[in-house]
């Protein structure tokens, strides 16, 4: 092929902005990065924690990906309902998928779909801002709840519990919009339980995070040790694993304080939901490990008044029309990225929803060796340039590099006003008409 490679990216989270930047800084291609929303970055705008400063500023690293010519955003595009995988393919010469994973996984108990269960990927979608969040229920609900309860022994679980235990002042330096903060400020919160099928060796959240759990103004830690007594709950050659186990026990050793209470169960699994028009308990069955490191049911119930329920229990990718995918991994059949000369895929839609957000620069750029040895052995079947026809016959509201700055500099105008620097604007339409102004 005499000219450089057409390439389409879908999603602009981290491991499509990575793989972009790779082939643009190879001389290989142009890209074409495309997004459902009108503002870039996916999970890095989305799901990274607003109070986690310093790894939500990798998307000013991110931005500059941007300057670089080779690369246009085509924002507010859905691949899938607005434009297929097909007619991509047909368009560019290799398409890769980077769409994250975006789905929760549920519980399977009896009243999960009682009002006030929610899923982490609804509620973290709320607090970051997300233009198709639920506002009205977690404005109108939240308010009224005291106990919550998360489940999981992930790091998602700890910044759901941590967003909900911080004060107002804990939270003001974050650019989560107006209506956020308000709510979340309205709260009577009392009591938070984190609850975790295992122990606390078994977690799999990262030292640096739990710590934090320690240090709230308005909240204390407390372990409920019921369960703990076992060896297999503390037993680790793990390294963080040991870190962990060592600031739960610290937890442990400190006299209890005022405020808001963070419980942590280990060994406790949720069983039930009750309630009649929303949740107002529940039951955890108490586990323990067997000689063979698996889970039993001690028979030993508790009831837990709650009334706000987030399962954090790992997220889940979803398939797209015209492409293999795996329903059980919730990810696309694909080999070093290869779903078939032509498609990839990088990211959590590839490997499962894992890792920190550095683990996508190299996860991309396999696939991306992927793609240009394909290029290279001529597999690749060629693009016939046609998208911005497409896009034209479609009449989408494209979002182009220019609109994310207008939205950019709107959001941080927005927060000069409230003394911050930069907050969220969360309503899709005035996204739309603040890009047109770029
Ligand atoms: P995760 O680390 O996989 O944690 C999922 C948790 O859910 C585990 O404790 C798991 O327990 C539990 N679980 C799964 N199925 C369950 C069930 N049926 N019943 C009860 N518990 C169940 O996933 P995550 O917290 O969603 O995080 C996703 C990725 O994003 C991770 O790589 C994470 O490190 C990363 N992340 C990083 C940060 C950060 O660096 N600050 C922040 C957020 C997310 P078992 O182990 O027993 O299965």
């Amino acid at each position: 092929m005499d000219r450089p490679l057409r390439v389409a990216v879908v999603g602009s989270g981290p491991s499509g902005m990575y793989a972009a930047a790779d082939l643009v800084a190879q001389g290989r291609a142009t890209v074409d990065v495309f997004d459902r929303l009108p503002i870039p970055f996916g999970l890095v705008r989305y799901g990274v924690a607003p109070d986690h400063f310093s790894i939500r500023s990798i998307r000013n690293t991110l931005d500059l990906i941007w300057d670089e010519p080779d690369i246009r955003f085509l924002g507010n595009v859905n691949i899938g309902a607005d434009i297929q995988v097909d007619e991509l393919r047909k368009a560019y010469d290799a398409v890769i998928l980077t769409y994250g994973a975006s789905a929760d996984r549920t519980l399977g108990i009896p009243g999960e779909s009682l009002t006030g269960c929610v899923g982490a990927t609804d509620f973290v979608a709320w607090y970051c801002g997300h233009p198709d969040a639920n506002r009205v229920f977690f404005e109108t609900y939240l308010p009224t709840v005291t106990h919550a309860a998360v489940v999981g022994l992930g790091n998602v679980a700890v910044d759901v519990a941590r967003i909900l235990a911080k004060t107002p002042e804990e939270l003001h330096a974050t650019d989560m919009p107006a209506h956020v903060r308000a709510t979340l400020a309205s709260m009577s919160l009392t009591d938070i339980h984190i609850i975790g099928r295992r122990g606390p060796a078994q977690a799999t959240w990262t030292t640096k995070e739990l710590r934090e759990l320690g240090e709230l103004e308005n909240c204390s830690v407390e372990v409920d040790q019921v369960g703990l007594a076992s060896d297999a709950a503390w037993e680790t050659d793990q390294r963080v694993a040991l870190r962990n186990v060592e600031v739960v026990r610290g937890w442990m050793e400190r006299p209890a304080s005022t405020g808001r209470k963070l419980h942590l169960h280990f060994l406790a699994r949720p069983i039930a939901a009750a309630g009649t028009d929303h949740i107002s308990i529940l039951q955890v069955e108490r586990t323990e490990f067997t000689q063979s490191g698996s889970l039993a049911s001690t028979g030993e119930v508790i009831d837990l008044p709650i009334e706000f329920l987030v399962r954090s229990i790992g997220y889940r990718g979803t398939g797209l029309p015209g492409v293999a995918f795996d329903d059980a991994s919730g990810t696309v059949v694909q080999e070093l990225g290869r779903i078939e000369p032509g498609l990839y895929a990088a990211g959590w839609i590839k490997r499962g929803p894992s890792g920190i957000i550095g683990t996508n620069k190299k996860d991309a750029a396999e696939t991306v060796a992927s793609l240009l040895a394909d290029a290279d052995s001529e597999s690749l079947p060629m693009g016939d340039g046609s998208i911005d026809a497409l896009l034209a016959e479609r009449n989408l509201e494209t979002v182009s590099i220019d609109g994310w700055r207008a939205i950019d500099r709107a959001e941080r105008t927005l927060g000069a006003g409230y003394g911050i620097e930069r907050m969220t604007i969360s309503d899709h339409s005035s996204m739309i008409e603040i890009s047109t102004l770029g």
